[in-house]
């Protein structure tokens, strides 16, 4: 069980630098955005020091607090902290408010965000009042009122095991221990290093040993993978280069802050009265003894002198050897490879990072004898395999140079052993970044030195097997996330459609030679990152829930297009293309819909869905496509022939239309295959009774092909590339 003081060696551990250096490339991203506050908003609690909190001036301040500033300023970013009540914090990311925050990680917690890996562990522990019962268990809390933040952990894990316990949520921390200070509550359950500070202001003690250590980890809304990778790389990128080591030490003495006991003042008391003591007693004792004392001193000399060549060379050794497993450290290994690499410039290493992913589950089952055991085993497992170099990088990371020709799958063998830890086999779970090959050809992307840069691409290997959930995976430059995505997203949420605006296509009807229809497809021209496809942006929105802000804009910029398009042909109609999610929420979007007044104002406005679509959840898109059909709207089936889906089996829907995809179109007068297929749909979509469109055409050769074909509809560049409505106006009435 750990002292009082929280701060156990493994802890130190955890901040022993994870990774090397100079992971990844700093963005200069920071700087797209003057006129912003912030890219990324961390939540969190204003009363949870020494990890969050806002002193007297309303600085935020804290051990987590400087973690978000490195990871922001590595990755590039603006990172702005808005600290409230805990509960408040938690809202904030699920509203979408805030991008992330610092938490236990729990399995209730895991059904709402996406966890980032452990960087911390914490402990909880209970409080009661100073001159009252002393809770020393949970056992001992059945049937007491116990005061617990509201929403935070202690609250939850009481709730599921400990039912028989009356709780008292509060809003903060300090609110929590004031509860037994004022006897509202018997006990107080609380993660121990920030309530023990809390409660020496207080008549509030804390009572328990410490218990359930529990990973602390940055939680995101569920599916921001996208932010999710970006924190990941960030955090390893912070470990590996010592940021997150030197943070760790800065607030070392906060983390192991507990409140000065009798014994420190007597200690404090000492110091103070043993020189005055020593000074009276020397001046007793008076000159005579001046010889003695010289030859006391002098003795005393070189015993210190041994001892400081001792601690000297105990230091070189520290410098050098990691504590836990006695391997070289990492700064031993980089020098070692940097030395090796300008001695043999031939030399093409294979470097693998490599981390122990059952060590979270180690550390909370068997607690710190546990994690020490497995590192230390691990490490003696690595010696043994006789590889040229290893390292232990701190908290279960390792990196090793492997002998030549391994593959993945021969390092991943012998590394493959399971381990005896207090009493049960455990698989270390071990997961591979693997980077081969010198970096200097390349040049070095972002890192100080060669060494740095090859540990750098193993550790983004790494980061990409993890967050596929692969065993490993081996660098290639296309694993560097693309930051600009976080920018997109964050822009997004901010500012919605400000920058977006919509184009428009014409359709041309092949039996009239007239333009009835036209499909509204969106542009957006983003003030620094310039034009951003929507073939990029709308899975990116999709992936992070926010589409369905994006479709409802452009229904309703289309209605009111649809209007003046109306004026001067009545019958006149516009496509709004609609994403997988927006048929997921059905209800929600024929909602909306028909809230539209007048509803008249629908008419002529159809709906493109695509092929694979439609057939996600077969049942529910029939019933919303008939909805829709119920409220007069029509349904087209976008890009057909890029899924799997028959005709007949779509014709089952209530679908008014097929568009087929260009890819068919584009070769169908020189591939047999493909004119074939596209003559075959316009004759069986017909006698289906569904209409044809022809999208992506871009000769004239091909639109008089499809015109004998009978396709009833066509759209490419060959009529008009998507444009102004403006424009789109002044091609209908030169046609007409
Ligand atoms: P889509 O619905 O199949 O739209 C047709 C795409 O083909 C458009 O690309 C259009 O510019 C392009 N195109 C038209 N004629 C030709 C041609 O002759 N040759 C070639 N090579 N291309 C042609 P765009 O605008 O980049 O849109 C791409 C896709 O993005 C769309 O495919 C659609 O799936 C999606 N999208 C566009 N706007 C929206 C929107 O507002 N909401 C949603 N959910 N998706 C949208
Ligand atoms: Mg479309
Ligand atoms: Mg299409």
């Amino acid at each position: 069980m750990l002292s009082s003081r929280g701060g156990p060696v493994y802890l130190l551990m955890l901040a022993a630098g994870l990774f090397l250096a100079g992971l990844l490339p700093k963005s200069s991203l920071g700087n797209l955005h003057p006129d912003r506050s912030a890219d990324l908003v961390f939540a969190g609690s204003s009363t949870y020091a020494p990890f969050q909190w806002l002193d007297a001036q309303g600085q935020a301040r804290g051990f987590v607090i400087d973690l978000q500033d490195s990871m922001a300023q590595l990755g590039g970013v603006k990172a702005e902290h808005r600290l409230t009540a805990w509960e408040s914090a938690l809202s904030a990311v699920e509203s979408g408010e805030a991008d992330a925050v610092a938490l236990f990680a729990s399995e209730r917690r895991s059904q709402q965000y996406d966890f980032t890996n452990p960087f911390y562990y914490q402990f909880h522990s209970i409080f009661s009042h100073t001159d009252g019962e002393r809770f020393s268990s949970l056992v001992a809390l059945s049937g007491q009122t116990v005061a617990v933040t509201a929403a935070a952990y202690a609250q939850e894990k009481l709730e599921e095991e400990h039912p028989d316990v009356r709780l008292l949520p509060v809003e903060s921390e300090r609110a929590c221990i004031l509860a037994v200070h004022t006897r509202e509550a018997d006990a107080c359950l609380e993660a121990t290093l920030s309530a023990t500070r809390h409660a020496a202001d207080f008549d509030v003690r804390r009572t328990s040993s410490p218990f359930w250590p529990r990973a602390y980890v940055f939680a995101v809304r569920k599916g921001n993978s996208d932010l999710l990778e970006w924190l990941n790389f960030q955090l390893a990128a912070m470990q590996s280069d010592g940021t997150y080591f030197a943070i760790y030490q800065k607030w070392l003495p906060e983390l192991e802050w507990r409140k000065p006991t009798i014994a420190d003042h007597l200690t404090t008391l000492a110091w103070i009265i043993a020189p005055i003591l020593l000074l009276a007693l020397l001046g007793l004792i008076g000159a005579w003894v001046l010889k003695r004392q010289v030859a006391r001193r002098t003795s005393q000399l070189t015993t210190e002198l041994r001892s400081r060549r001792r601690l000297e060379k105990q230091l070189r050794d520290q410098a050098e050897y990691d504590a836990a497993t006695g391997l070289p450290n990492r700064p031993a290994f980089i020098g070692d490879l940097e030395r090796r690499l300008s001695e043999a410039p031939d030399w093409s290493p294979t470097l693998v990072f490599l981390r122990l992913l059952s060590l979270d589950s180690v550390t909370s089952t068997f607690g710190r004898t546990g994690h020490e055991e497995l590192i230390k085993d691990f490490g003696l497992h690595l010696e043994h395999l006789g590889f040229p170099l290893v390292s232990h990088l701190g908290t279960g990371t390792f990196a090793l140079i492997t002998p030549q020709g391994l593959t993945p799958e021969d390092i991943m063998a012998r590394l493959t052993t399971s381990f005896y830890i207090e009493g049960l086999y455990v698989d270390p779970g071990v997961v591979m970044g693997i980077s081969i090959g010198r970096a200097d050809d390349t040049g070095k992307d972002s890192a100080p030195t060669h060494a740095e840069e090859l540990l750098r691409r193993a550790v983004t290997a790494y980061a990409s097997a993890h967050a596929k959930g692969n065993a490993w995976c081996v660098y290639t430059p296309q694993l560097q996330p693309d930051p600009r995505d976080l920018i997109l997203l964050h822009d997004f949420r901010q500012h919605g459609t400000r920058d977006m605006r919509l184009v428009y296509q014409p359709k041309l009807d092949l039996a009239s030679g007239r333009i009835r229809e036209a499909e509204a497809l969106i542009r957006w021209e983003h003030p620094r990152l310039g034009f951003i496809s929507p073939v990029h942006f709308i899975p990116l929105l999709e992936k992070a829930g926010m589409i369905t802000r994006l479709t409802r804009w452009v229904i309703d910029e289309a209605i009111e297009e649809l209007a003046r398009y109306r004026t001067r042909d009545p019958d006149f109609g516009i496509s709004v293309n609609i994403a997988a999610q927006d048929l997921a929420d059905g209800a929600g979007l024929v909602e909306f819909l028909r809230d539209k007044r007048p509803a008249s104002s629908l008419q002529g406005l159809r709906l493109e869905i695509t092929e694979t679509g439609v057939i996600q959840d077969h049942d529910h898109t029939q019933r919303v496509i008939a909805a829709l059909r119920e409220i007069g709207i029509d349904c087209a089936v976008d890009d057909f022939g890029t899924g799997y889906a028959s005709l007949s089996y779509l014709s089952r829907f209530a679908i008014e239309e097929v568009k087929l995809d260009r890819s068919f179109i584009r070769k169908m007068r020189e591939n047999r295959r493909d004119y074939a297929i596209v003559a075959s749909t316009i004759e069986l979509a017909h006698t289906l009774g569904l209409k044809v469109t022809a999208e992506g055409i871009e000769d004239q050769a091909t639109l008089e092909a499809l015109a004998e074909l009978g396709c009833d509809t066509a759209q490419g560049y060959v009529i008009s590339h998507p444009t102004a409505a403006d424009e789109v106006y002044r091609m209908i009435e030169s046609i007409t």
